[in-house]
């Protein structure tokens, strides 16, 4: 729609951040823009109406579409962190990085049964969300569906996470 193709032209492509070589999709100016916002925030959850109970949203940047989904769904919503942030985390998935590995971790209020939707900015190689995913059902949730803003198709996430719905594609 127009709308959508106004939106996306509102995320900002910044070379060489934050390491030489890397192309940055930064959804801040979109992030900004009252329509924009409100449009892709409707396209992220269309598919997915009705059959969650929570949105989890990840550190950091997909706190923020998380927030305005659950919202706008009337639905909860749950932080998966950082390690070390949270008081009492009750589940912790590491993951690999390019260099390193990164650990995520999660409160109890996702409880067995609860049915999750999976939100994060920006799809790339995927290991995020297989974490995430992993996350919630170590703590019984069952991930109803996994929707980011934007995937960067040739880094290949699509693959290792496997159905994802995507508003934008670069
Ligand atoms: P992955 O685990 O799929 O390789 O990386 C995804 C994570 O890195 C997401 O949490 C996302 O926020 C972040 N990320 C990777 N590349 C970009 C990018 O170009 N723009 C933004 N906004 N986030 C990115």
């Amino acid at each position: 729609s127009e709308a959508l193709t106004r939106a996306e032209s509102l995320i900002r492509t910044i070379p060489d951040y934050p390491e030489p070589g890397v192309l940055f999709r930064d959804i801040t100016p979109l992030l900004a823009d009252p329509r924009a916002l409100r449009t892709v925030i409707h396209a992220m959850i269309a598919p997915f109406e009705g059959s969650f109970d929570v949105v989890a949203g990840v550190e950091a940047r997909g706190f923020l579409l998380a927030g305005a989904a659950a919202m706008e769904a009337g639905a909860g919503l749950v932080p998966i962190r950082k390690a070390g942030k949270l008081p009492l985390p009750a589940a912790s998935v590491t993951y690999a990085l390019e260099y390193g590995t990164a650990t995520i971790e999660a409160h109890d209020d996702i409880t067995p049964g609860m049915r999750v939707l999976l939100v994060d900015d920006v799809l790339a190689t995927g290991g995020t969300l297989v974490a995430a995913h992993e996350l919630v059902t170590t703590l019984g949730g069952t991930v109803v569906g996994t929707a980011v803003l934007m995937e960067l198709t040739a880094l290949g996430g699509r693959g290792v996470v496997g159905d994802v719905h995507t508003v934008f594609t670069a």
